[in-house]
Formats: C-alpha cells, structure tokens, sequence
C-alpha cells in the first residue's frame, strides 16, 4: 500500500553485500532437477550500491567491476526485482531508472546478481513507499532466486530448500577474508552439472554415494558460536568444490598458495572460482593479499570482512 505520510524521495540508495558460503552442502538432485542445500550464507564487506530513480520508462546501466558482462535489459535479476515490485504492490505503470555500481565481479560465487535484485527491492520498496514489511520483500526475493533473501537479510544464516529458507545462525566476533578472483567466471549451472558427472562417475567406480539429503555441520555451528578463526578454518567446506576444481584445474594453485601463506581455511565461494582465505585477522588478511598478489595465481585480490547487514538504504550517498 503506497502511505501518504513521508514525501517520496527523488532518488534512493542502497549497498548490499556479497555473500561467500562458510559451508555448502549439496544434495542429489530431484525430479524437479533442484539440488536440495543446506549452507551456511555469511555476508562480506564487498558491497555494490543500487541507486533508484522514478521515470518514464524503465531503464539499467551499470558501472565498476565487470560492467560490461552485465546484462541491461529485462534479463538483469534487478530488473526483474522491480518488475516484481510493480506487480505485488499493484503498481501498474510505474517506472524506473536503476543504476547499479559493482564491485562485486559477475559470475564470481559471491551472488552479485542476487545482490542487486535484494538492493533493487529494498530500493524501491523506499522509493515508491510501497510499504512492504521485510518478511514480504522476502517472499518476492525468494520468487527472484534462491541467494536473493540472504542478501535482504545479511549477516550469517543457515539457508535450506535452494538457500531461499533462512534461520539467522549465532556467530560471535568478526572474520577477515582476502578474496583471489578468477580470470574467466564460472556459469553455476555449469558447476551443478559437473558435479552430478563427477558424482555418477564415483558411484559407478563403486564409491559410496553422497547422502540424497544434506546436512548442517554441527562443528562448524558451535565454531561460528565461540568466535574463533582458528577454529572455524579447518571446518569450511563447499561439495560443489570438486567440480569448480575440475573446470578450472589453476584454482588449486590459487587455494594451495593461500594455504602456504598461512590461510586458516581456503575454500572456492559458492560455485567459484573466487577462492575465500580465513585469515586470523585484519593485519593478516593483509598479508595474505599482499601474499597471493605476489603470487600471481590469481586475476585480482581483495580483503573483506564479515559478517555485514544485508541491503541497506544509504542515507548520505556519494556522488557518482
Ligand atoms: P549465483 O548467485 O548463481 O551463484 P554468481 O554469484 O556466481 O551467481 P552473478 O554475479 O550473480 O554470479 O552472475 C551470474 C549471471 O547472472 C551473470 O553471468 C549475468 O549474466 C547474470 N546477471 C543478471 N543480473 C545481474 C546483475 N545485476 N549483476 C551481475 N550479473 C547479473
């Protein structure tokens, strides 16, 4: 319902998250070809910023980090958000300029798409004073793709189903993470096929089979409780790992230099191929993006922290 008690705002910011995935369990697919997931979302400073703005015809452009391999049509998940947006809240006709500054790279396993589309909503939701509560926008989100209510809702979660199914997870103190980023980005169908292949090849060779439903690592959860890098390090853990490996064999180098250099975990994110270092802490994540810089196993490096909030509005935004 549109309120008539605040003045609508010319124009709304917001900064939303990446997300890499503290553990990734992945199920046999069913008939609907969905993989059921029971992960671990935790939210990183890496944030890309989606600015709205009412006009007469929709339109996206996009700035930063791998602009040019975003889409700018209907096909962009933000987009489609405020498409979404429109029809729930009965807004028929109504417009809008989005603008989207990434720096979260495309096709990375950090959920950027998703990302934008959370931001998108979250954007308009202000915009067009449409006057969702969070648990609606998060019921559009899910519509949008199973990342998409992770990234409203941030900070560390435990995601079911697709990831779309969220309960906030108790983690104390903060992470550091130095991210090594791919050359060429990894399509997430691509990674789920491959791992069907790798997983039917095993079966056939006689290995035991993975378990048809996943389950949380209740080690982990009790690690993420105590605060301890250390001891989170060790218990990160990603199944579709393998088959980001077997697509792009160089990112065992990537993980093996992070180990080298001191890394208390070193996972591919998600379906890859960023690869996410824990480090002990800020100083160290330094050291280990300065480390992998130096090493050249990667395209480019970046240091994060987490967990963050989710899409957020920016109440002071810089001008772009
Ligand atoms: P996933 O969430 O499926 O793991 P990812 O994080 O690996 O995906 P994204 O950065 O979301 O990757 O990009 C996946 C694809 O989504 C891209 O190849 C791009 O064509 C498409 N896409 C649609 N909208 C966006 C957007 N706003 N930003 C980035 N990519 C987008």
């Amino acid at each position: 319902m549109i309120s008539a008690s605040r003045p609508a705002p010319a124009g709304v910011t917001v900064r939303v998250p990446a997300k890499v995935n503290l553990q990734l369990a992945v199920g046999q697919s069913g008939a609907d070809g969905y993989h059921p997931l029971v992960t671990v979302f935790h939210a990183i400073s890496l944030f890309d910023e989606v600015t709205v703005r009412s006009a007469e015809k929709t339109s996206l452009s996009v700035t930063g980090e791998d602009a040019a391999a975003v889409p700018r049509d209907r096909s962009n998940l933000a987009w489609k958000a405020a498409s979404a947006l429109v029809q729930a809240a009965g807004l028929r006709g109504s417009a809008v300029e989005i603008r989207i500054k990434k720096r979260i790279p495309v096709a990375a396993g950090l959920a950027g798409g998703s990302a934008d589309a959370a931001a998108t909503l979250v954007a308009c939701n202000e915009l067009w004073q449409t006057g969702l509560a969070p648990r609606e926008l998060a019921e559009l989100a899910s519509g949008l793709g199973s990342d998409v209510p992770f990234a409203l809702l941030g900070g560390t979660a435990v995601g079911r189903g697709r990831g779309e199914q969220l309960t906030p997870a108790l983690a104390a103190g903060s992470y550091h993470w130095a991210l090594a980023f791919g050359h060429e980005g990894l399509s997430t169908a691509e990674v789920y096929a491959t791992c069907d292949r790798l997983r039917a090849a095993r079966a056939a060779s006689g290995d035991q089979p993975e378990p048809a439903e996943p389950e949380l690592s209740h080690p982990l959860m009790t690690a993420l409780r105590s605060g301890d890098p250390a001891r989170v390090g060790p218990l990160l853990s990603n199944d579709l790992q393998p088959a980001a490996l077997s697509l792009q064999p160089d990112l065992r180098r990537t993980l093996t230099a992070g180990r080298e250099h001191g890394a208390l975990g070193a996972i591919v994110s998600g379906s890859g191929p960023t690869c996410a270092f824990l480090a002990s802490d800020a100083a160290h994540a330094r050291e280990l993006a300065v480390a992998l810089t130096g090493s050249g196993v990667c395209r480019a490096v970046a240091r994060a922290s987490g967990p963050v909030p989710g899409a957020a509005v920016v109440r002071d935004p810089q001008p772009s």
